[in-house]
């Protein structure tokens, strides 16, 4: 969709409309390497960022040893990452999906995996392979469920009739195997935080489960964003008006390996959050992937650096 709001911005990487220098921000303290295992999903939810679909495989499956190699870079280059994260689509989709998971707890990292915890992962095959895994890794091993909303009537709006109560049967099934379990959800405009994770800790209750309703590391909760509202563009001298940090920022310390629909090898992206502006493609190797990310998308002032603030420079 043509972004109207901010029309003759985030044009130049090293300038604003304005004329001044673009912020950028370096890759200081690496924590995450995610990986896209492929776009399709069981389902498509109405405002999926990444827009996935049981047809969309802009982003093909990842293989086993393409996510191998890149924990080898990950040596070579000794980034000393914690974590190595999962995303989708829907991760257990793709066939090679648990021995990447493997690998990477072989590796001694800890894998975080990003699931709606529906039909793929409760496939007699997947959850006989997921088992072990608990059993062997424990806690290096999170489940980070999307539970848009902790009641089924507003998750289902956005997912799909039925699809609140499956994903629910998934999490029961998680929590019964000891698995450690986090969710992701959001904040409705009609509701405050405290509101919506009261709304969680009530649910989690209920069933038993052992997540942390207060934490905003397991239960991260996003707040509704429109897409189309108009940004300012983020200026060298934002981070003292702000008095934020360029570290803060989430391509400070992660990137994403995503493999794109006949471009045959996987290449490394600053973030998670743009999966399809090139201009955020940063090459195939880690190594190219350690160069400066300049802020020149409006995503990059709304979601990142602003979160509700404003910047007057
Ligand atoms: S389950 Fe997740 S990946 Fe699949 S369509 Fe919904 S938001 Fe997108
Ligand atoms: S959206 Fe922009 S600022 Fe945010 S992590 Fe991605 S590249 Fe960095």
């Amino acid at each position: 969709m043509k972004d109207l709001a901010n029309l003759g911005k985030f044009q130049d990487p090293h300038m604003t409309a304005k004329g001044e220098a673009r912020a950028k921000v370096s890759l200081t303290h690496p924590e995450t390497l995610w990986f896209n295992t492929g776009t399709l999903c069981n389902i498509a939810c109405a405002n999926c960022y990444i827009e996935s679909s049981p047809t969309n495989d802009a982003l093909e499956y990842m293989t086993a040893d393409e996510v191998s190699g890149y924990l080898d870079q990950l040596e070579d280059r000794n980034w000393n990452v914690r974590e190595i994260g999962f995303t989708g689509g829907e991760p257990f989709m793709n066939p090679a999906f648990l021995d990447m998971v493997e690998r990477s707890l072989k590796r001694g990292y800890e894998v975080l995996i990003l699931t709606n915890a529906m039909a793929p992962m409760m496939r007699p095959k997947v959850k006989a392979g997921i088992v072990p895994l608990v059993e062997t890794y424990g806690d290096k091993l999170t489940f980070r469920i999307s539970l848009d909303h902790h009641a089924a009537a507003v998750h289902d709006t956005e997912r799909g009739v039925g699809t609140f109560a499956k994903t629910l049967s998934g999490v029961d099934w998680l929590s019964s195997i000891g698995a450690r379990l986090a969710v992701a959800g959001r904040i409705e405009m009609a509701e405050s935080e405290a509101e919506a994770r009261a709304g969680y800790a009530a649910l989690y209750a209920t069933h038993g489960w052992d997540i942390d309703a207060q934490n905003p590391g397991m239960t991260v909760l996003f707040p509704e964003m429109d897409a189309q509202v108009e940004v300012p563009e983020i200026t060298t001298a934002c981070w003292d008006i702000l008095n934020k940090h360029p570290d803060a920022v989430m391509c400070s310390s992660s990137r994403m390996v995503v493999k794109r629909k006949g471009a045959g090898k996987p290449a490394v992206l600053a973030c998670t959050l743009l999966p399809y502006d090139s201009q955020f493609e940063m090459g195939e190797t880690l190594e190219q992937a350690e160069a400066d990310v300049s802020l020149n998308h409006p995503h990059c002032a709304k979601f990142c650096v602003l979160g509700g603030a404003s910047c007057s420079a």
